[in-house]
């Protein structure tokens, strides 16, 4: 699997029916487009569109379904494909008709699930902007009641499927990504507890470990997230992204504007003060506390720099486990 720095990269497999947005996703939450710039995202012609950003702690591929390619191809190794993936998100156009759609989702899940059943199964439901709540909820519980009927016609109820209802017009598509990455990290409950400690010990309200190349949060302390909390999040990485990259430093080793020892500090007029750090090439650290938390900031700093610590044994150790099992398969 991808690894970069000691951190294995989750992968995850976008597939759907063309023109149910998979291209449009992937350039609004790794490539920071627009969502009315994909409007003029052209259709391509291929299967399989290789993209595993370098720039982001998350490692991914799209497929789309053109017709009728399928598994039978002999050219296509979907076999190895399925084996390497931690997840597969199914896009369904809620706007369009969604038959063909879910038959191509079932024999999808199907297939995957026989070559690994250790995939998590996810489905968005998504271009719901232009639907009205009563009808986004009565979309989402007509596809779960077909695609679960189907799944039990076959004899196989114990493949679970998760659904998200998600557009590229606001953050829906941010959030429904974070819950699935997370359930690709097996550090997960450590990660919360450390977050638990960090925030306790320094007087933060929340704080969230952000991959700052997509705006994917991969773990937040145990208190609720609420949605203007996680904007302000996302607004606050734009704009150390731009800032980084107008004047920034340009040829770090990885190419990107910022670094390991990067960080910025934004003071609302509601005495709230919001404090980003990087923790990682990839990951940063978003606190939210109040003004007078801040005036000990050198013991935030303090904690900070133990957390961090912490975080680097943590990946440290999946890793080096990785590692000698490969070891041990060799044998
Ligand atoms: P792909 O073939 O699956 O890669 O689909 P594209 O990404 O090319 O998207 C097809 C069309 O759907 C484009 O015109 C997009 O602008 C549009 N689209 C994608 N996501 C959304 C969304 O969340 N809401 C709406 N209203 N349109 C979307």
């Amino acid at each position: 699997s991808d690894s970069v720095n000691g951190v294995v990269k989750p992968r995850i497999l976008l597939m759907g029916l063309r023109r149910s947005g998979k291209s449009s996703i992937q350039k609004v939450v790794f490539h920071k487009m627009s969502p009315s710039e994909t409007l003029f995202l052209e259709s391509t012609n291929k299967i399989c569109r290789e993209d595993v950003s370098s720039s982001s702690f998350v490692s991914f591929q799209i497929w789309d379904f053109p017709g009728q390619i399928d598994f039978f191809d002999p050219t296509f190794d979907y076999e190895m494909i399925f084996r390497g993936t931690g997840a597969l998100i199914f896009v369904i156009d809620s706007q369009d008709d969604y038959v063909e759609a879910l038959s191509r989702l079932h024999l999808t899940v199907t297939r995957a699930y026989k070559v690994n059943p250790d995939i998590s199964f996810e489905v968005f439901i998504h271009k719901v902007d232009g639907l009205s709540d009563d009808h986004k909820i009565e979309k989402q519980r007509d596809i779960h009641k077909r695609t679960n009927t189907d799944l039990t016609d076959a004899g196989l109820e114990q493949i679970h499927l998760s659904f998200y209802l998600t557009s590229i017009y606001d953050h829906s598509i941010f959030e429904a990504f974070s819950k699935v990455v997370q359930k690709l990290i097996p550090q997960l409950p450590t990660l919360e507890n450390l977050l638990n400690i960090f925030i306790s010990n320094s007087g933060i309200e929340k704080a969230f470990l952000f991959d700052v190349g997509s705006k994917i949060y991969i773990a937040t302390d145990s208190s609720p997230v609420d949605m203007q909390t996680y904007e302000l999040c996302c607004d606050m990485i734009d704009v150390v992204i731009d800032i980084s990259c107008i004047y920034g430093m340009s040829n770090t080793e990885a190419g990107l504007p910022h670094d390991k020892d990067s960080m910025a500090i934004i003071h609302l007029n509601n005495t709230t003060v919001i404090y980003l750090k990087e923790v990682t090439k990839f990951l940063a650290m978003v606190c939210f506390l109040r003004k007078e938390s801040f005036a000990r900031k050198g013991l935030i700093d303090y904690n900070f720099h133990c957390f961090k610590k912490a975080i680097q044994e943590v990946f440290d150790v999946r890793v080096k486990v990785q590692q000698s099992r490969k070891l041990l398969n060799q044998r």
